[in-house]
């Protein structure tokens, strides 16, 4: 049996759109989804573990990975640095599992030129004072750091254009639903059902 390569998934939004909550949903009901665990040199967030949120890494050492060319994209975002692991990237689509990066716009750019296959993806909010209030509500930032995010949300979501896929997060449910609509859509196109059902359409199209 031939083996499928997993799909790889961007999502982006603004800070506060509802990404992270959205993925984690979106994880727990679909089977053979991973999501990559970025390195970033933030501050652990209270409620946050190295290694399942985020790898927490030191400025000195993210350079040094980039150094060694360890990242498949890496960015500047609010101040930190940010990176996705190439190598796990590689595994898991090699191990025909489909994976998600939850990365910024700069790193979608960077993803979508060396892996043009990618499916992006970019979740907007309802309106800017619902993604202020969600910002607040979360209540894992400080108020200038909100204040730093929401300024930059606007810069932020002008690059919705460059994805293939808008998600509107006004009602939590709906866009869970779109973002499954556009998993299983993408599950069935023909390229990927033919890597999976080779058998069968050999046994359809012989005499
Ligand atoms: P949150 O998305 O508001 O919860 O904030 P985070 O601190 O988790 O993420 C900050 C920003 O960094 C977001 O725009 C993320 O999409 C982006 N980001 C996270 N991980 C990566 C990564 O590995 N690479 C890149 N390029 N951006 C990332
Ligand atoms: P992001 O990862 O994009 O920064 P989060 O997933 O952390 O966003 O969501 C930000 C806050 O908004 C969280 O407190 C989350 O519970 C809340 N939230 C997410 N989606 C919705 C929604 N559709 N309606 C109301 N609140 C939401
Ligand atoms: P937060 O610090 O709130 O967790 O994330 C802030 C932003 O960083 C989010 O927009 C998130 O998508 C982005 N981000 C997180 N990980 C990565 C990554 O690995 N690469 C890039 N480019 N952005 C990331």
């Amino acid at each position: 049996m031939s083996h499928a390569t997993g799909t790889l998934y961007i999502v982006s939004a603004p800070s506060g759109a509802g990404k992270t909550s959205l993925v984690k949903s979106l994880l727990e009901q679909t089977e053979n989804l991973h999501v990559s665990v970025s390195h970033t040199t933030r501050a652990m967030r209270p409620g946050e573990a190295d290694g399942v949120n985020y790898h927490f890494t030191s400025r000195e050492r993210f350079m040094e990975l980039v150094g060694h060319g360890d990242f498949l994209e890496h960015a500047e975002v609010f101040g930190n640095l940010y990176g996705t692991s190439q190598s796990t990237v590689e595994n898991t689509l090699a191990e025909g599992h489909d994976l998600i990066l939850e990365i910024d716009w700069q790193g979608a750019q960077q993803v979508r030129h060396k892996l043009p296959q990618a499916h992006s993806i970019f979740i907007l909010p309802p309106s800017q004072s619902a993604l202020r209030e969600r910002l607040t509500q979360r209540g894992q930032d400080a108020g200038e750091v909100i204040d730093k995010r929401m300024a930059e949300a606007v810069a932020e979501m002008s690059h919705y254009v460059e994805f293939d896929s808008l998600v509107i997060n006004d009602d939590f449910t709906t866009a869970l639903d779109d973002l499954k609509a556009i998993l299983r859509a993408k599950h069935l196109q023909t390229s990927s059902q033919q890597s999976r059902h080779t058998r069968l359409l050999q046994a359809l199209l012989s005499d």
